[in-house]
């Protein structure tokens, strides 16, 4: 100690130094503790002084105390004291804080003693734990933000390869019309080659339309625009429905279909659900040679499972998780001309997670595929199914029927009105509402022909609405439209409305106005 200080100036000055202080002796007792020592550790003077100063240790490292004291002792310099440990001590009520400690040596004539500075770190240490993990909850924040534009990377170069995929497979067809009617101006006088022409216009127009109702389809559920509409509903009509539908092709190929029949009622959408088994359905038909193609349904204890199972060329195990992916077809590279386009699966996979509906496959090459999917069961029993009874009569018709067709789309307009004319009818045409109106009021009409959506808002069906306050309720409708909902609901309540869907097929647009006319 200095020689110009007296003692009581030292003691002093080290009571009020900001650091706890306390001095030992080499057998660890206490000689001497400041008000800071007190403060951070709950002791009085009484308390510590002359005592062991292991009391401010947890009791864990008061054994190991020992052995570091005594080495202190033999090396004697200023450091910090337990270098790259952490240090605990322990307040009188007996919790622990972190703390850091500096030693130094004091030689008081023959005696060595030992001054400690401890430093309550609980602060330093929150701080330091809040700031690791911030840098934690930025690196992951980064890392977030690494995965998102990767995954927007790929989901962008998907888009690129869907459209020059769609595009590809849309101009094909398109060439071949192109070519065709070139081919038709010339072959005019020529019947059979005449002929021949449409048949090959008439399958690329196939093939286009197919194409685009299915992009239509995948726009309409990426977009969010479907909405299911769950109901308690029999499996038995949605079965029929695809008997009626598949069973000329399955018999054109000499497979057997069999729809097994089921009184089972499922909780779904059912025409989400009819879409995803005409998918599984067409696919079972179209990748079996010989054998057979079985649509059954099999109760479970809470669900119904609905079975697509065939005997066709199967799918290697390797390729299964690929199948539904759009454009990928088994064994066929992208951008080449295949039959099909590879975008079936992807609708179904599409609807089965908008319905939340589970989806199976099984396959083996050579053997068949079974695809399955499971249903909740109906909440309610359902009883037999209500049938529509029909008022109408056939209206009694000396000379061609009168159709009145509204459009808004010129081109449209007079194509259709062309064919139209060319199947027999007399026909007469508008573009609004009011221009139909208009018609109405001057003539007669046997069936109205209506696109759904016209321009400035207008709709199909106020067409059809206010021509029948018009010409009265029993005029014939038929509404053409690639919006299906809007105009399925009001075809359940009208039996004198057909829909033609979007993009409309000549053969089936004229047999659907035919028989709406003979009823
Ligand atoms: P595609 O228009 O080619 O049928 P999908 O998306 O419906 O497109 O099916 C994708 C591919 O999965 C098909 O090209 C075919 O290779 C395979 N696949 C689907 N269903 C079956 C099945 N029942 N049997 C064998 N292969 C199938």
């Amino acid at each position: 100690m200095s020689e110009q200080l007296t003692p009581e100036f030292v003691r002093s000055a080290l009571e009020s130094a900001p650091d706890a202080m306390i001095m030992i002796d080499a057998a660890g007792q206490v000689l001497f503790a400041n008000q800071q020592l007190f403060a951070l550790f709950g002791y009085t003077r009484a308390d510590i002084l002359n005592r062991s100063v292991d009391i401010l240790l947890p009791e864990r490292f008061r054994a190991r105390h020992v052995a570091h004291r005594e080495r202190f002792a033999a090396e004697q310099r200023m450091r910090p004291m337990g270098q790259g440990r952490e240090l605990y001590a322990r307040r009188k009520d007996g919790t622990e804080f972190p703390v850091e400690i500096s030693l130094s040596p004091i030689q008081d004539g023959d005696k060595r003693l030992v001054a400690a500075a401890i430093r309550d770190t609980t602060e330093r240490a929150r701080v330091q734990r809040e700031l690791i993990a911030a840098r934690e909850a930025a690196e992951r924040a980064r890392q977030v933000a690494v995965e998102a534009r990767e995954l927007a990377d790929r989901a962008n170069q998907a888009k690129t390869r869907f459209l020059a995929t769609a595009s590809h497979d849309l101009r094909q067809p398109l060439q071949s019309i192109a070519l065709l009617n070139g081919t038709l101006r010339r072959v005019l006088d020529d019947r059979h080659a005449l002929e021949e022409a449409l048949d090959y216009q008439d399958q690329a127009i196939g093939a286009m339309s197919r194409l685009l109702n299915a992009l239509l389809d995948i726009s309409k559920l990426e977009s969010g625009a479907i909405k299911p509409e769950p109901a308690d509903f029999p499996i038995a009509p949605v079965f029929e429905e695809l008997r009626r539908e598949f069973a000329n092709v399955a018999q054109s190929k000499g497979l057997q279909f069999r729809v097994e029949s089921t009184c089972d009622c499922a909780h779904s959408d059912p025409s989400l659900v009819g879409q995803v088994l005409r998918n599984l359905v067409s696919n079972a038909i179209k990748y079996t040679q010989t054998g057979a193609v079985r649509l059954q349904s099999l109760p479970r204890p809470r669900s119904l499972r609905i079975e697509v199972c065939d005997t066709g060329i199967g799918i290697p195990a390797a390729q299964i998780p690929f199948i539904y992916d759009e454009f990928y077809q088994v064994g066929v590279s992208t951008n080449t001309t295949r039959d099909g386009y590879g975008l079936g699966l992807s609708i179904v996979r599409r609807i089965v997670n908008l319905l939340d509906v589970r989806l199976d496959v099984v396959s083996e090459v050579g053997k068949g595929s079974m695809f399955a999917i499971e249903l909740p069961r109906a909440h309610t029993m359902i009883h037999g199914e209500s049938k529509r009874t029909s008022h109408a009569t056939a209206p009694t018709m000396q000379q061609a029927p009168q159709i009145l067709l509204v459009e808004d789309d010129a081109a449209v307009r007079n194509a259709t009105r062309m064919l139209l004319r060319a199947e027999g009818y007399r026909v007469l045409t508008a573009g609004t509402v009011a221009e139909a109106q208009a018609v109405a009021r001057e003539h007669p009409l046997d069936a109205l022909v209506t696109d759904y959506h016209l321009n400035a808002d207008e709709t199909g069906s106020q067409v059809i609405n206010s021509v029948r306050s018009i010409r009265g309720a029993q005029v014939r409708a038929v509404l053409i439209t690639g919006d299906t909902s809007a105009a399925i609901q009001e075809l359940e309540q009208d039996e004198r409305l057909r829909m033609a869907r979007k993009p409309i097929h000549a053969e089936e647009f004229l047999g659907l106005l035919k028989s709406l006319l003979e009823r």
